[in-house]
């Protein structure tokens, strides 16, 4: 272990190499399980870290170890000055991705591909228009799916992230697999999770098991591959063979991935959350407008970091809602 990454290194021995930054917590769908029905109170645009500001704590964190960086939201193409932050990232030694809706990637295609963004998690809940609308409230299915042939024409490795709800969109499972038969974009099905506001319970929730079974109607298990496990990985992943492309569950409730977990979160207001599920928080934004060093305060968060999300280890207390009150929403944490 280096001198440089000790701070990111808590106390289970988890290097935190991985920062994913929230640009704002505003967004141009209003998904309903991540987005509360009445909306969230957003803070004051001054109290939202600037361009600069953005820049000088990634440098800390890169500094101490910090080698990939995501930008996330709310929606982050939705930032008047993304190609600002994009840019000025880019100078920093990391390798630099983005998780958006897709809606606004025709704008930004050309900064990205100057900034060496290679990878891009697209989130696309279902192959259908009209129930794009039902879980979006918008109607913008053509503009996403037009954005994601434009990303893969230009080269990019696109993820398609998919939220799965039962009743809504597990009927479309096999449908996202098949895309994976000419396209090389990798399915990630990913577990309905618990935050303040989104109306969760477990029996909405479509589990890794359930996946695997519903893929398994329509592939045996000679033509279904188990992919390596990438290092720190949140996704299993597998491929049908002879596909161009391949799919992943990523399990967080029933099959959580905490032990390998090297991910730390900045909101946009500038506060690190040492894990999705975890109420409290540290506030850099503050101490660094207030001219002070940020390294103890991030050291102090990493070094409270639970082993299992956020303490809750057992699926009773993942079923409680009042652990998930003080949480935030889902838009204001940034997937
Ligand atoms: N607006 C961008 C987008 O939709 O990709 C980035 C922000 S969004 C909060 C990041 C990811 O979180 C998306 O892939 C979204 O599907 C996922 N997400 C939001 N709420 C979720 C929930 N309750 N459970 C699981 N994933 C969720
Ligand atoms: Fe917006 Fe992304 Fe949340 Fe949907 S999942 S409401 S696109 S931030």
């Amino acid at each position: 272990m280096t001198a440089s990454n000790t701070i990111l290194t808590d106390g289970f021995g988890r290097k935190h190499n991985y920062l994913r930054i929230s640009l704002l917590e505003k967004c141009n769908l209003r998904c309903t399980y991540c987005m509360p029905a009445d909306g969230i109170a957003l803070s004051p645009k001054a109290s939202l870290m600037t361009t600069e500001e953005i820049f000088a704590i990634a440098e800390t964190f890169v500094k101490n170890g910090v080698d990939k960086i995501r930008l996330t939201g709310g929606e982050p193409l939705l930032r008047k000055d993304f190609p600002e932050i994009i840019s000025k990232l880019s100078e920093l030694n990391v390798s630099l991705s983005i998780t958006t809706n897709g809606i606004l990637i025709d704008r930004h295609i050309e900064v990205l591909k100057q900034s060496n963004v290679k990878k891009i998690n697209l989130s696309l809940d279902t192959l259908v228009s009209s129930k794009f609308h039902s879980i979006t409230l918008r109607n913008q299915f053509e503009k996403v799916i037009d954005n994601l042939h434009l990303l893969l024409n230009n080269n990019f490795h696109v993820k398609v992230n998919v939220v799965l709800m039962k009743g809504f969109n597990d009927n479309e499972i096999v449908d996202f697999v098949k895309l994976t038969q000419f396209l090389p974009i990798s399915v990630r099905f990913i577990e309905f999770m618990p935050f303040a506001g989104n109306e969760w319970d477990r029996s909405k929730m479509v589990s890794q098991q359930e996946i695997l079974s519903l893929v398994e109607t329509q592939f045996s298990s000679e033509e279904i591959l188990k992919l390596e496990d990438e290092k720190n990985f949140t996704s299993r992943n597998y491929k049908v063979k002879g596909f161009q492309g391949d799919f992943g569950i990523i399990s967080s409730i029933t099959n959580p991935f905490c032990d390998s977990c090297n991910r730390i979160r900045l909101t946009a207001d500038g506060k690190i959350k040492n894990c999705l599920f975890s109420n409290s928080e540290t506030d850099l934004l503050t101490a660094f407008r207030n001219g002070k060093s940020i390294t103890d305060l991030i050291s102090e968060s990493i070094q409270n970091k639970k082993k299992v999300r956020a303490g809750m280890v057992t699926m009773d207390e993942m079923d409680d809602p009042t652990k998930h009150f003080d949480n935030r929403s889902m838009i204001a944490i940034g997937g």
